[in-house]
């Protein structure tokens, strides 16, 4: 039976990860030693890696019960006009293809931008394109589940509702939640209690059902932001973002999946969160007792 609850990895190999063997194979035991449990594969950059490798890092996660996903690059953007979109969709299929043959089973993507205008008009331009892809994959034999984040600015394609309407409308889609994103995003302060988290994730459960709360795949750093949003991640102890109340939202709804730090303190924080949760749902539990 697979585990309940939450499993806590970095994006990006840790930073203790030793010279040899380094890269994502010595990132993926390395997490395994520290007692974590998923690892996100930051291909921001470019998707640069031999069919050969995957199938390394395919085989050291399954040895070493890593849960793995890919960060695809961060030049994708949906709402991209027509001419630079074959480039934006072939990063994000690259992404798809490989990260399969990795072993991911989520490939994590920035959705864009909404160029000034609303976010109708640019979800209207995103579902057909992004709908497109899953049948690509599909047909491929691809079964990965593609995951828009929500961003940290309000300019970005990215908030939750957009996410939540690609997770509705298209199967095989469904939200990479960034609280931290979703904190920095209005820029005032808000989405920083424990009654806003606890609504935000009823709203999740109402659009994705009771499922939807069960495979979440969550981004969280503390993160520093100004009117516009995120400027960038910070770790926990250095930012205002209230993380207790966070894990204990989560273990209050019963939510279960992955939790990727993104803090510049990456592994150090993922234990941080990692105890943290384990700490809520412990409380939760004897609260149920009668
Ligand atoms: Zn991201």
């Amino acid at each position: 039976m697979a585990k309940a609850g939450l499993v806590f990895g970095t994006v990006g190999t840790p930073l203790s990860t030793p010279k040899n063997p380094g890269g994502t194979v010595g990132g993926i035991r390395r997490a395994a030693e520290m007692g974590l449990g998923a690892l996100e594969l930051a291909w921001v950059q470019s998707v640069r890696v031999s069919e050969g490798k995957c199938a390394e890092i395919k085989a050291t996660g399954a040895a070493h019960h890593i849960a793995l996903s890919v960060h695809a690059p961060y030049f994708i953007n949906l709402n991209a006009g027509a001419e630079e979109w074959p480039r934006s969709r072939k990063r994000l299929m690259d992404a798809a293809h490989y990260g399969y043959l990795a072993g991911a089973t989520d490939i994590i993507f920035h959705p864009g931008s909404y160029f000034g205008g609303p976010p109708q008009a640019a979800l209207e331009q995103a579902l057909p394109r992004l709908r497109q892809c899953v049948a690509d994959l599909r047909a491929a034999g691809n079964p990965v589940t593609l995951r828009p984040e929500t961003m940290g600015k309000s300019a970005m394609l990215g908030s939750l509702e957009d996410t939540l309407s690609m997770a509705q409308e298209i199967d095989g889609v469904l939200p990479c939640i960034d609280f931290a994103h979703l904190h920095a995003r209005p820029g005032d302060g808000s989405v920083n209690t424990y009654a806003e988290w606890v609504a935000l994730l009823k709203r999740v459960k109402k659009t994705l059902g009771a499922r939807g709360l069960k495979q979440l795949h969550i981004h969280l750093s503390g993160i520093e932001y100004g009117p516009k949003g995120e400027k960038h991640h910070l770790p926990l102890a250095e930012s205002d973002l209230k993380y207790k109340d966070l894990f204990r939202a989560l273990s209050e709804v019963g939510a279960g999946g992955r939790v990727l730090c993104e803090s510049p303190k990456m592994e150090e924080d993922a234990r941080l969160m990692q105890k943290t949760y384990a700490a809520a749902v412990k409380k939760a539990a004897q609260r149920a007792k009668p």
